[in-house]
């Protein structure tokens, strides 16, 4: 298996070799040459496997470079009970109403990045060893991202984190879960400003192309291909967890933001996987949602990204859209240059004539929940089940509602455990919600954080004196 860019200008290059990057040279996204298709018999040999084996058979199709023995003995040591807090790895359960939960945030920080980011953990170090190569993670993060690639990479060889938060502007327990960690190659600095400003810090640095060069910078982003491809695990896990036999449609309702976990779901469903609809939902920062009802992408500035109570998801600009629409128009480069210049230009392009293809092709539903909908369907949720969900996959309720049909099952994702977002958890329960036993010590912890002012030459010196060379 190759991979390609999406704006086509890169040779065609290996799993591994497009692991460490970002965009691709001509600005473009990594996708593959072909995808690999699964049929309906080799489906059926997958029932009964583990999550760990099953993550083996899905990601031998994409990582072709890396020897099977490898890739088993890494998809083990990132899907084990442990690691994630039940044997299940991504348990399913019944909700009311025909929908059911799986559950994806039993890992380490209790969201769903950890599904994908704790695979790349694993990865990076195997090719990084293999290569005796070092590499300096430099991030930006508002709470979810970042927290789950430096409890992935902890301790990691070969590789060091260096992670900047606005200073004073995460929960409490988002804090606690990040600067708690002691490992001597993970670096939290707090800035003493926004997250923009943060984000802002990094692209200067990553942009200094011989400072990123020296430093050997690397990044572990949303357009990251090896958390895409993890993340195709679980809809397969998924599916064969809610059927008994062959041919029978599931579909899948997704909290979404960057676009990355149900592009995942788009490519479980290209290679061959039963899925009648994906439900993609978002929260009131609905560009997605307005795309798949008119067509139109149309991405909105920072002044017009509202802070939500289901945060992660206040994202207007979906990193990973490209890779979906250069399938939409028929994996033509031109198109999507063409389509990139329009946005650049206008601010918006305009795919209204394939929108009969959106649904009867791909089989993409959308809609948007507010703030109002979040406590509702957390509240009646709860009453109905005795289940507590958090604001995201709160949203990811009330859109799968809308679309759940007789006799297909419709698995919601759930990203986030309650325990994160008790804020909101109270707002519409009034009772506070507790962390999970293991982590009830978590805020009495001592920490490990720099808190410097937001200078990007105070970072360059920070990491210029703890950087692995
Ligand atoms: C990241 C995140 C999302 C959005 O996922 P995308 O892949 O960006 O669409 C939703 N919910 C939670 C809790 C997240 O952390």
């Amino acid at each position: 298996m190759k991979y390609i860019s999406t704006r086509g200008g890169m040779a065609p290059q290996a799993f591994t070799d497009i692991l460490l990057e970002g965009l691709a040279p001509d600005g473009g996204l990594a996708v593959p040459e072909t995808l690999p298709q699964i049929s309906a018999d080799t489906l059926e040999s997958w029932r009964g496997l583990s999550y760990a084996d099953l993550a083996f058979e899905v990601l031998s199709t994409f990582a072709t470079d890396i020897p099977a023995d490898d890739l088993r003995r890494l998809t083990h040591a990132a899907y084990r009970e442990g690691v994630f807090s039940t044997a299940d790895i991504v348990p399913l359960r019944p909700l009311d109403g025909g929908l059911q939960l799986l559950g994806l945030s039993e890992g380490p920080t209790l969201a769903f990045k950890d599904m994908a980011m704790q695979f790349l953990g694993q990865v990076f170090e195997y090719v990084l060893t293999q290569r005796g190569a070092t590499l300096n993670i430099l991030g930006a993060t508002s709470g979810d991202t970042g927290s789950a690639a430096e409890y992935a990479l902890r301790g990691k060889r070969g590789v060091s984190v260096f992670m900047l938060s606005p200073h004073g502007r995460m929960s409490a327990f988002q804090r606690a879960q990040m600067y708690s960690l002691q490992d001597e190659n993970i670096h939290n600095i707090a800035v003493r400003g926004v997250f923009d400003e943060a984000q802002d810090i990094v692209k200067s640095l990553a942009g200094d192309l011989q400072f990123k060069t020296q430093y050997r910078l690397g990044a572990v982003n949303s357009i990251n291909w090896a958390r895409i491809a993890a993340q195709v695990v679980y809809y397969f896990h998924g599916w064969l967890r809610a059927t008994t036999g062959r041919g029978q449609q599931v579909s899948f309702a997704v909290p979404s933001g960057n676009f990355g976990n149900i592009l995942s779901g788009h490519i479980a469903r290209s290679m061959g996987l039963p899925v009648r609809r994906l439900v993609l939902a978002t929260n009131e920062n609905n560009v997605l949602e307005e795309f798949f009802r008119t067509g139109i992408y149309r991405p909105r500035g920072a002044e017009h990204t509202y802070a939500t109570s289901s945060p992660s998801m206040d994202i207007s600009r979906a990193s990973n859209f490209e890779r979906f629409v250069f399938d939409l128009v028929g994996r033509d480069p031109q198109r999507i240059k063409a389509l990139w210049a329009d946005l650049a230009r206008d601010g918006h392009f305009d795919l209204s004539s394939l929108k009969p293809a959106f649904e009867s092709q791909y089989g993409f539903v959308a809609g948007t929940s507010t703030h109002d909908d979040r406590l509702s369907v957390i509240r009646t949720t709860h009453e109905a089940t005795g289940v507590l969900i958090d604001p995201h996959t709160a949203d990811g309720v009330k859109v799968a509602r809308e679309h759940v049909e007789p006799g297909v099952p419709m698995l919601v994702l759930e990203t986030a455990l309650p325990a994160k977002f008790s804020e909101t958890i109270e707002a519409a329960l009034g009772k506070r919600v507790e962390p999970p036993a293991p982590l009830a010590d978590l805020e009495s912890l001592p920490q490990r954080v720099e808190v410097m002012d937001c200078d990007a030459q105070l970072v360059r010196r920070y990491i210029e004196a703890h950087a692995k060379v």
